[in-house]
């Protein structure tokens, strides 16, 4: 199978390796759509690697004796390889699982785990089932595109009658806006990059403010009769994010974290009244009816959203237009076309 590598500083190149083999509880999948998440950075400072990528989604192929799944069953691949007995795995909370599963131990192949690849393995129970009336690329969305700020609005119960500030409107964040407006909240954003900005609007977002303006939190504060916002996300993974929403979030507001990136101020957090959590996937096993409804309500949407298509072997390609920040989600095709 063509596999995707970073083999050097901005420069990738397409390999051969073996197919790995449904094995133990693990099914084979053709991956049709990988979105591209992070990696972009790898590709940019030339960290050598050759398994790439956390987002997929296509068909089963090959599928183990006694499986959740079959042969031709359409699925989204969930990130993480979870043990599936600890209490998080069975909570749905696989991504937070303590003892995560060795791929290689359990099923003999030693690739498998890449998503810029024309299959990948998984096992079963971490094979979220797509409806016939859901698009692959739609679908693939479930990852990180939709996947944090779905859970991240779900577990603050973002509503109608709720302003929601979401910081940092890349492939995470102009999800966020997709699950605020769908949820009927009105969204507003902070973007320093003018092109995601405008796609932001696109997207349903009524304001987005410059967070490299000195007077950015003061710009919130008037905009919000100076109380700031009821809900805030943070997706950026900038520095100096998170203990800026803190401030620009209302008293007693909520901020949830989907970014990895700064600290919060405790003092500030104390003074607000602020709750804060963090939201890394979303829990598919609890949540899979709702996040079916989210795709196909979000259909329109996420055509808006997902702005670049590319054949796996053009990835370069992909990665070049990543860096210059004008796109919103952009996809890998592993075998040229869906
Ligand atoms: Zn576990
Ligand atoms: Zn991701």
């Amino acid at each position: 199978m063509k596999v995707a590598t970073i083999s050097g500083i901005k420069t990738s190149t397409i390999i051969e390796q073996p197919t790995p083999k449904a094995a133990a509880n693990y099914a084979l999948v053709k991956i049709l759509a990988a979105p591209m998440c992070t990696e972009v950075a790898a590709w940019q400072q030339g960290s050598l690697s050759n398994s790439l990528g956390h987002e997929a989604a296509g068909e089963v192929v090959e599928a183990p004796r006694g499986s959740r799944v079959t042969v031709g069953s359409r699925v989204v691949v969930m990130p993480q390889n979870g043990c599936g007995v600890c209490d998080l795995c069975v909570a749905g909370e696989h991504i937070r699982c303590q003892a995560p599963r060795n791929t290689t131990a359990d099923t003999g192949s030693t690739n498998g785990r890449a998503t810029f690849a024309q299959y990948c393995i998984q096992q079963d129970w971490l094979l979220y089932p797509v409806p016939d009336d859901v698009p692959m690329l739609h679908a693939a969305m479930a990852c990180c595109g939709l996947g944090p700020t779905f859970n991240a609005t779900k577990v603050m119960n973002v509503r109608s009658g709720d302003l929601l500030l979401i910081s940092g409107l890349g492939a995470v964040g102009l999800g966020g806006v997709i699950n605020g407006v769908l949820r009927g909240a009105r969204v507003i954003g902070l973007e320093s990059n003018t092109w995601r900005a405008e796609l932001a609007l696109k997207l349903g977002a009524e304001a987005v403010f410059d967070p490299q303006s000195p007077t950015a939190l003061d710009e919130i504060l008037a905009y919000t009769n100076g109380k700031g916002a009821d809900k805030s996300i943070e997706a950026s993974s900038a520095e100096s994010a998170p203990s800026f929403l803190v401030q620009a979030t209302r008293i007693n507001g909520e901020v949830t974290t989907v970014g990895w990136g700064g600290a919060m101020n405790a003092r500030e957090i104390l003074r607000r009244g602020v709750t804060v959590r963090g939201a890394w996937h979303w829990n598919h096993l609890r949540d899979a009816g709702e996040m079916r409804n989210t795709l196909r309500m979000a259909a329109p949407l996420l055509d808006t959203f997902i702005t670049h298509t590319f054949p796996l072997t053009s990835v370069q390609d992909a990665w070049a237009v990543q860096e210059t920040g004008q796109c919103g989600k952009v996809v890998l095709l592993p075998w040229e076309s869906l």
